[in-house]
């Protein structure tokens, strides 16, 4: 698919950030010339994809396209229950108003915003285990989405352990910077559930983008497939949940997968109240012909060199400009380290707020602020302790030239930085509050 794209003027982007409460979420896709808000279900589908839609079977019930669908997730992923549902968040609902409940508490390396709101919504409360060096954005560490094992042994083993229903990690860690946990931490983190008998899940939403990394980094792996790496990393778990938004290369769409039958029946009672029944899960049954195709499609280690090329291109040439990125680049992003930006504005100025609206000003460029604002009302230190701007690159959208351009755009906000002003907030509603809060720039 090809899309005009525009460069709208100062002006007119200087109206828009009013309009839009310089709230990036708030601005028309007409008014962005780059749009790096997100990767997740920004990904352009292949011709292979687009010939799946053409073969949609609408049935209410035992469309062939759902057989498809299921029969490549078993394939990939080797679970036997697959529930299918609308996107990641739908399939996060299903599991955790499934197994937690009020006063549990759920341990994973970092919970994305969406995770991180649905334990928050059955009244249990997300706790984040990435070791150290995921909160050191200079930290060079191969696998900084790595789980704190110690940490996690002392949680199961003291007295809040009978309180935890189950253990997530998510592969790529999105809110530490797209960074991949390992092998090795996913087996060790494996055995310390099993000896406990703590059920773990998977928040698989980039496990493609994961595995690739474990074949180039970890020692003896670089000669197995990121089929095989995948395989062995979810033997591992007891289950999933998807946004195939991510690494399934479609535009909506996604699952939960479970090895326990019974947990399953569940999940599915609760589908049908929420979603639709279980052989479409919201979707329309030519999605999930499009899901199937590119589920495999991800895999594929030609786009994976590719994508994660891309990445690297982005970070080399903000890094050679002297920009203070997070380190080493992660999977599907670029994240800028917003502390070493803006220097000069306290964490009352919101500044990855206000970095991120300046990268628009410059240049239209639209990226989001993982940070305060994000997570402002999670009162644990590990979530304040970093402030990101994540420059998110869709998959197989954008080229080379366009990266070049969002890279000179961010260099020029660089070399002005110290004009750079703060925000504040004045409508803030309760729940995932970056996606819809109001902001002002601060009187001069
Ligand atoms: C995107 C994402 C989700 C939520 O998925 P949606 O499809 O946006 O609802 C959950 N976890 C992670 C790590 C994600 O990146």
């Amino acid at each position: 698919m090809v899309e005009a794209i525009r460069l709208p003027s100062f002006d007119e982007r200087e109206r828009a950030l009013a309009r839009a409460g310089y709230n990036l979420f708030n601005l028309f896709s007409e008014e962005v010339y780059i749009d790096l808000l997100t990767d997740s279900g920004t990904s352009a589908m292949s011709d292979r994809q687009w010939a799946g839609l053409m073969l949609g079977d609408e049935a209410y019930a035992g469309s062939r396209n759902f057989q498809h669908f299921e029969s490549t997730v078993r394939e990939l992923t080797g679970y036997p229950h697959i529930v299918p549902a609308h996107q990641g968040r739908a399939a996060e609902h299903l599991l955790l108003s499934t197994l937690a409940r009020s006063g549990d508490i759920v341990p994973n390396n970092m919970h994305f915003d969406t995770t991180r709101a649905h334990v928050q919504h059955v009244g249990a409360r997300p706790v984040d285990l990435a070791i150290d060096e995921a909160y050191d954005p200079e930290s060079e560490h191969p696998f900084k989405g790595n789980v704190d094992t110690r940490r996690l042994v002392e949680l199961l083993d003291g007295p809040s352990g009978a309180h935890v229903p189950l253990v997530m990690v998510t592969i790529t860690n999105n809110t530490g910077g797209g960074q991949p946990v390992s092998l090795a931490n996913l087996r060790e983190v494996a055995r310390i559930c099993r000896e406990r008998g703590k059920p773990l899940y998977l928040d698989m939403c980039r496990w493609a983008e994961n595995a690739y990394f474990i074949r180039e980094r970890e020692p003896g792996q670089d000669r197995r497939s990121v089929r095989e790496i995948g395989r062995e990393i979810f033997e591992l778990s007891d289950g999933a949940t998807m946004s195939a938004k991510k690494d399934g290369l479609v535009n909506i769409g996604g699952f939960v997968a479970t090895r326990d039958a019974g947990i399953a029946a569940r999940l599915k009672e609760a589908l049908i109240l929420f979603e639709g029944f279980p052989t479409y899960g919201g979707l329309a049954r030519r999605d999930l012909e499009a899901i199937s195709i590119g589920l495999a499609e991800a895999t594929d280690e030609r786009y994976l060199a590719h994508r994660i090329g891309q990445v690297r291109f982005l970070a080399g040439l903000l890094s050679g400009h002297g920009v203070p990125i997070l380190r080493p680049p992660g999977g599907h992003g670029v994240y800028l380290d917003v502390r070493r930006f803006l220097p000069h504005l306290g964490a009352d100025q919101l500044p990855g707020q206000a970095l991120a609206v300046e990268l628009y000003r410059e240049g239209a460029v639209r990226s989001v602020e993982i940070g305060a604002i994000m997570f402002g009302d999670d009162p644990s230190p590990a979530a304040r302790s970093m402030e990101l701007v994540r420059l998110a690159i869709p998959r197989r959208v954008y080229t080379e030239s366009h990266l070049r351009y969002v890279a000179d755009t961010i260099q020029r906000v660089w070399d002005r930085r110290s004009t750079i002003r703060g925000l504040r907030m004045v409508e803030a509603p309760e729940h995932l509050r970056h996606f819809t809060a109001r902001f002002a720039p601060e009187p001069t």
